[in-house]
């Protein structure tokens, strides 16, 4: 398998590029409008055609490549049925697959930090979104978001994995790159919660500043990072 992970300094968001071979097809998950051209560059030096551009979810903090490779490459784009963006041209949903060669990405419906949140499961990693973060979990108090549901995303899907399942978020803003799903499991200060209710405490007595960009960024990538005229 190819596996490139990239980051996003501006918004700390990371950004995959998955192939099975060379020469092959290649998919890239979340990513960000200003690394465009390096994403085709690098695509170009891998050997390796995109196909598709898939986000976790509507972000708040950065704009979507979605669009933009979608011009520079004709690749497909993909978000999840939850999503209001109409832009797209696959709406996946929970139990569906989306595949490039014979890569295979789950799809898991894992709402929570937005109610379009989704995670794919690939051979022997998850890539989490925001819903499961390393050492922490995504916000739940915008965009529709729902400790309640995050709870169950966590509990009752995400981490119920083999616990040595890799652990690929959207972000991490304190120099992580991967972890496990046991990792968490043990080490995540959210997860250490007594029950439901203690995470839904736990996520409401949090008090943060909106995204710099949540204004822009949101309506932007609900037309696949193209700005709405204003
Ligand atoms: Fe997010």
């Amino acid at each position: 398998m190819i596996f490139r992970q990239l980051f996003d300094t501006t918004s700390s968001t990371y950004t995959y590029l998955l192939a099975e071979r060379k020469g092959g097809e290649a998919i890239l998950i979340d990513p960000v409008l200003e690394h465009t051209e390096q994403y085709v560059r690098l695509l170009d030096e891998l050997d390796v055609k995109l196909v598709l551009a898939v986000d976790t979810h509507i972000h708040a903090d950065h704009i979507t490549a979605l669009g933009s490779l979608r011009n520079r490459t004709e690749c497909a784009t993909a978000m999840g049925e939850k999503t209001g963006a109409e832009c797209v041209s696959v709406r996946f949903s929970e139990g569906e697959k989306l595949s490039v060669d014979n890569l295979h990405l789950d799809i898991l419906y894992t709402p929570g930090h937005t109610d379009d949140s989704y995670s794919f499961m690939c051979a022997d990693r998850v890539f989490t979104g925001d819903t499961l973060l390393i050492r922490g979990t995504g916000r739940t108090d915008f965009q529709n978001g729902d400790p309640a549901a995050q709870y169950d995303s966590l509990f009752g899907k995400l981490l119920l994995l083999p616990e040595q399942t890799l652990v690929y978020p959207a972000h991490d803003y304190n120099g992580m790159t991967v972890s496990t799903i046991g990792e968490e499991l043990r080490h995540n200060p959210r997860l250490q919660v007594a029950g439901r209710q203690a995470y839904i405490d736990q996520m409401n007595a949090l008090d943060l500043d909106d995204p710099r960009l949540m204004d822009i960024a949101v309506p932007a990538n609900r037309s696949c990072g193209f700005h709405a005229a204003a």
